[in-house]
């Protein structure tokens, strides 16, 4: 029997999901399925427990939906209790599993892909919301020399960045005011960019070689454009999709698929 997956969100019309998981399941092998659905904003456990009483096999998760998910399983891996939040649901009988892949994703892409090294860098992560929450762990595991994450809202950077105190990394948080010197890779983890807006940085916050990823995709974003502008590289998250995507059919199907051919074709598309 084929077996189903979904990914639930709201919206989710535009969702790439369904098309990079048909690309895993073709070049792999793998007898499955995979569609965007819409849950209700007030009906996220209920949707997905229905999609789970129909034959389920397991799930992504996307906005605003994350938190709801993680607060669903009964098990959670070690990085989605750290980041409060998971993409990723695996249903194992009457017990759902969460894990979060954006981190893994976000990690992958800019040390296979882009072929930065995070070890020894300085980083300016822009956010402090569910995206940014799920790649603070996965960021440090790769020992960069310093981590300053940066939010509208103050407080939530500096919240987030003292629950990651103490690993050997220098972690601060604030607001834009209190970014000072330069940094080996800036990460765009806020919506601005879905609104055409871009955070005020300062014209020297980044360092010779530096890379700007924003994790908005498809459109050219003002995050973008400044850092070109300052003379930085840049890339957009489409290859973490692709990514955290890899990473969350691998814990399903067991199988590690290809990206580079998916991450080609979307953007060929
Ligand atoms: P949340 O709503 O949880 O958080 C939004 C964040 O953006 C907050 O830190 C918020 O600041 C900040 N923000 C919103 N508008 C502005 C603005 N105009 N100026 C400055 N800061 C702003 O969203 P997520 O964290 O879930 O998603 C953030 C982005 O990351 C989205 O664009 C999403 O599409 C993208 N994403 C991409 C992924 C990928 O695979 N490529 C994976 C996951 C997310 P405040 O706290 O002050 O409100």
């Amino acid at each position: 029997m084929t077996d189903t997956y979904a990914v639930f969100g709201n919206p989710i019309a535009h969702s790439k999901s369904p098309r990079i998981h048909a690309e895993f399941a073709r070049q792999t092998g793998q007898d499955m399925r995979y569609a965007a659905l819409l849950a209700p904003l007030e009906g996220f456990t209920e949707t997905v427990l229905a999609f789970r009483a129909g034959g389920g096999r397991g799930a992504n998760v996307t906005v605003p939906f994350k938190e709801a998910a993680w607060a669903l399983c009964a098990r959670r891996s070690e990085r989605a209790e750290l980041a409060g939040a998971v993409n990723t649901l695996k249903f194992e009988g009457e017990e759902i599993y969460g894990d979060n892949t954006d981190g893994a994703g976000l990690v992958r892409d800019l040390t296979a892909n882009l072929g930065v090294p995070l070890a020894g860098r300085r980083i300016l992560l822009m956010g402090a919301g569910g995206a940014a929450r799920g790649v603070v762990g996965p960021l440090l595991e790769q020992g960069p020399r310093a981590l300053f994450i940066v939010n509208r809202t103050a407080d939530k950077a500096t919240t987030l960045a003292e629950a990651f105190a103490g690993q050997g990394v220098v972690v601060a948080g604030g607001g834009y005011d209190a970014v000072r010197g330069a940094y080996d890779v800036v990460i765009n983890a806020t919506a601005a960019s879905l609104a055409g807006e871009l955070p005020t940085l300062p014209d020297q916050v980044f360092a010779p070689d530096a890379l700007a990823y924003d994790m908005m995709y498809g459109r050219d974003t003002p995050f973008l454009t400044f850092a070109l502008a300052q003379g930085a590289r840049a890339a957009d998250g489409l290859g973490m999709l692709v990514e955290q995507a890899a990473e969350a059919f691998f814990l399903w199907r067991g199988v590690r698929p290809l990206t580079a051919p998916v991450i080609a074709l979307l953007r060929a598309a």
